[in-house]
């Protein structure tokens, strides 16, 4: 158990930086976490760069708040975090930051929920917006738990992104992953228009998913607009890295026939 939660800890820095190096935060924002064991949650403590922890500036944390070891604050988003693991088993990990491309999305009130880019409706899925909530309350959380079964990312409104994973590089690789497609997207936009893929080519996307098991039971809204349900929804524990590595085979198979 102490290797165990050594290492998550040192996942949780290594996401840290990343975020921090990235632009997806700034100053001391955003929040990590992980899930330890049924009881316990390591989390990044607030008042701090997440650029430039030390792993022992994290804490340990019961699933109510109470902080079991670390001698700093939990992060203030703490019980959106809790809540994530409460109604979602499958997640081990939870990454929050305000990337500016994703957010300006959040702010703009746009969700990402177009099929448009292959890799992001098979990893991904759609991209919902939360409704906003003050940051740190009851308020801020609730609205994610609406939604929270259905997806593994989230543009929180008019405050920043939420992602959550098999585990800590999980969950940040969809921040990424997120942010990116949020960056495209905008760079379409300033082009002109934002085309999204048919119902024929989110089927095959859908298949694909199905077959790698994948949960495939929410729709986006290019397909809903087409009257007809599709399914580019993810689900993290499902996931495995053998998968992935099929599913970024299959994401090169079916960019290749798209642009035959
Ligand atoms: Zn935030």
């Amino acid at each position: 158990m102490g290797n165990a939660l050594f290492s998550l800890k040192n996942d949780i820095v290594e996401a840290g930086k990343r975020i921090y190096a990235r632009g997806y935060v700034a100053s001391n924002d955003g929040n990590i976490s992980a899930r330890v064991d049924d009881e316990k949650v390591v989390i990044t403590p607030t008042g701090v760069s997440k650029g430039f922890m030390k792993p022992e500036d994290l804490i340990v944390i019961n699933m109510e708040g109470k902080v079991i070891s670390g001698n700093k604050k939990p992060s203030s988003e703490m019980f959106m975090h809790l809540q994530v693991y409460k109604d979602r088993p499958d997640v081990f990990s939870v990454c929050h930051a305000h990337p500016p491309y994703a957010t300006g999305f959040a702010v703009a009130g746009i969700p990402l929920d177009k099929c448009v880019l292959p890799e992001v409706v098979i990893t991904l899925g759609s991209i919902p917006l939360i409704e906003y909530g003050t940051p740190g309350t009851e308020e801020f959380y609730k609205p994610v738990t609406k939604l929270l079964k259905d997806y593994d990312a989230f543009l929180l409104a008019n405050h920043g992104a939420l992602t959550v994973g098999k585990d800590v590089l999980n969950a940040y690789h969809k921040m990424e992953t997120l942010e990116h497609f949020a960056f495209i997207a905008f760079v379409a936009q300033q082009l002109g228009y934002i085309n999204t893929l048919n119902r024929e080519q989110v089927q095959k996307l859908k298949d694909q998913r199905a077959k790698y098991g994948i949960r495939t039971d929410v729709g986006c809204v290019s397909c809903q607009e087409e009257g007809q349900s599709c399914s580019t929804n993810s689900s993290a524990a499902k996931v495995d890295s053998d998968k992935e590595e099929l599913i970024r085979k299959i994401t090169e198979e079916v960019l290749r026939s798209l642009n035959r």
